[in-house]
């Protein structure tokens, strides 16, 4: 493995700004931060760093666009145009955002133009598709009253996003809140801010009206926090760590904000013995290993049955031992660098825990080269439950392997985490398929497969891992308030 690094290729940077109002601004203060290429450690760009007069420009272009501008008023049909239109002009530019997304994120451009950017345009058309079809219900009430429910937008929804997938999560939080009639102020994850903002230009260039859409860039403590505070914004939706989003619970305790929340995992993904065990394999390789391990469902906690480790663990390791590790501009890469020193640092820090706590590193545990923030795939077997590496979100390439000989007793460590946001398990057996995906306590189970992800299935957690769902039809309602109307006949 060598993470030797061609050049970079010519990735044209246009947006650097804040967007507020339909306007490229400045920040308030002046001030700029450098986004990092995780794969050269270099800087690509100063962006603005946004803060609390930002984000109270934002706020109020946001709430007058909702109380007074065209957005909440137009016909639904033409609003999911607009839409669609956001859509088909991300697909035409879809090259040039997937280098974007690489450069910033260093996730392989295969992922970034196969994955990613496919998967946010479906999302946007999905949502597209629902702006006409959000609708109340009559309902029969006692005496001579006619009643009727309305499902309102509920107003101005402040967006904050991690940097794992950053075009993809600004499209699940776009998608349902602009079809339902929302008005947004999105911050960005402070390292990978670019992909948004150039959707912010895409946006304006179909006719989405001035102050639908707002991005300010910058930190959380500062922009993120005003988003969460400030009173002109009804709701928020984050995705990321869950000690953030307790922040958020409280900050937001004064304006009452309604919250949805995505957050981390320690996802349980489980081989029983009658599995197909190179499908399980491949299931266990991807569901850890995808974007670098950067995944709040990855499947890091493999269970597999005992009298099966062998020869699964044989399987696994070869899998991740031919990980193509490097540039992640080159066609052959499967894993690229992780998005930056801080989340590099914590990765080290687990596999030396791992090895402290007497784990077996039976491959990887090792940066890749000297320049950029290259991680080895790295698979511990021997994992007990109590060990860090099994009980702690790492969010990078590192797999713990588990075993077990009993159903009831492996149901029960599966479920032994504050985290319940996905499981998978693998078997021939329907039956033992369907138990575990009623008794596992996760927002989302696959059964022999993993990471299979659509726009119209509801993702999010049980427990720590969140509260309500995004994507399908309850990512939609979380955007919208119910009225009831009653009227005497
Ligand atoms: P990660 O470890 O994935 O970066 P975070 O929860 O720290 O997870 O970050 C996710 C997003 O939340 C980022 O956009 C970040 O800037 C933002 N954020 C971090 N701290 C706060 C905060 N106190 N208030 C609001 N947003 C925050």
């Amino acid at each position: 493995m060598s993470a030797t690094l061609s050049a970079v290729p010519d990735v044209h940077i246009r947006e650097t700004e804040c967007f507020i109002d339909g306007k490229w601004v400045p920040a308030v203060s002046g001030k700029t931060f450098a986004t990092i290429n995780p794969a050269t450690e270099k800087e690509i760009a100063q962006i603005a760093e946004g803060d609390r007069e930002d984000v109270d420009a934002a706020a109020k272009a946001a709430r007058h666009a909702f109380d007074t501008g065209p957005w909440s008023k137009m016909d639904a049909r033409d609003r999911g145009r607009l839409i669609y239109q956001l859509a088909d002009r991300m697909e035409n530019e879809i090259d040039d955002l997937a280098r974007l997304e690489t450069l910033d994120n260093g996730k392989p451009l295969k992922d970034s133009r196969n994955v990613d950017l496919p998967l946010a345009i479906d999302c946007l058309r999905y949502y597209a598709g629902y702006a006409d079809k959000i609708h109340g219900s009559t309902i029969p009430i006692r005496g001579n009253h006619l009643c009727y429910t309305r499902r309102e937008p509920i107003g101005v929804a402040g967006q904050i996003i991690p940097w794992n997938f950053p075009i993809l999560m600004a499209a699940w939080k776009w998608g349902p809140a602009l079809a339902a009639g929302c008005t947004i102020v999105m911050k960005p994850a402070e390292q990978t801010p670019l992909t948004c903002l150039r959707m912010a230009q895409l946006a304006k260039e179909v006719g989405i009206p001035d102050g639908v859409i707002n991005v300010v860039p910058g930190f959380g403590p500062t922009a993120g926090a005003a988003v969460v505070k400030h009173p002109l914004i009804d709701k928020i939706a984050f995705t990321g760590e869950h000690r953030t989003a307790q922040i958020i619970t409280r900050e937001s305790a004064d304006t009452l904000k309604r919250l949805t929340f995505e957050l981390g995992g320690k996802s349980p993904n489980v081989i029983f013995a009658d599995a197909d065990l190179d499908a399980a394999a491949m299931g266990a390789y991807i569901g850890l290993f995808l974007n670098q391990g950067q995944c709040c469902c990855a499947g890091s906690r493999v269970f597999v049955e005992k009298k099966q480790h062998d020869a699964f663990l044989e399987k696994l390791q070869r899998l991740a031992e031919n990980r193509k590790v490097g540039d992640p501009f080159a066609e052959d890469t499967e894993q690229g660098p992780q998005v930056d020193q801080a989340q590099f640092d914590k990765i080290m820090s687990y596999i030396d825990k791992g090895r402290h706590e007497g784990a077996k590193c039976v491959t990887g545990g090792e940066r890749v080269g000297d320049k950029g923030y290259f991680v080895e795939p790295t698979i511990f077997d021997n994992v007990q439950d109590d060990m860090s590496i099994a009980t702690d979100e790492i969010f990078g390439p590192v797999l713990s392997v588990l075993t077990f000989d009993d159903k009831e007793d492996m149901i029960h460590r599966a479920n032994n985490t504050f985290y319940g946001l996905a499981a998978a398990v693998w078997t021939r057996d329907i039956s033992v398929a369907h138990e575990f995906a009623a008794r596992v306590r996760a927002g989302t189970v696959w059964v022999n497969c993993y990471d299979v992800f659509d726009a119209a299935a509801p993702f999010g957690g049980f427990k720590m891992s969140g509260y309500g769902r995004e994507l399908g039809e309850e990512g939609l309602k979380a955007y919208t308030e119910s009225k009831t109307v009653t009227i005497a006949l």
